[in-house]
């Protein structure tokens, strides 16, 4: 099975530059740094111009199952 950071490295592409490559960090953030929940996020920054993106690891987990036969058959394999 494909990991979220899997997906993300695949489906990449900067919003900056159009770079089809970035390097991805899993993050807890340490309390009082920024006004989010503590996480774990994961983040994705651009090896051409240095751009990072925060995901919410448990939202993007769970909405990056495509709507198609995946989501299906592992519905019934855990049935
Ligand atoms: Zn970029």
């Amino acid at each position: 099975m494909i990991t979220a950071e899997e997906r993300l490295k695949s489906d990449y592409a900067c919003p900056r530059c159009r770079g089809s490559a970035c390097v991805v960090h899993h993050v807890a953030l340490p309390h009082g740094i920024l006004p989010l929940p503590f996480g774990p996020y994961l983040t994705t920054t651009c090896v051409l111009c240095g751009y990072t993106e925060f995901y919410d690891r448990s939202v993007y987990e769970n909405l990056e199952k495509p709507a198609g036969e995946d989501s299906a058959r592992s519905r019934r394999a855990a049935s």
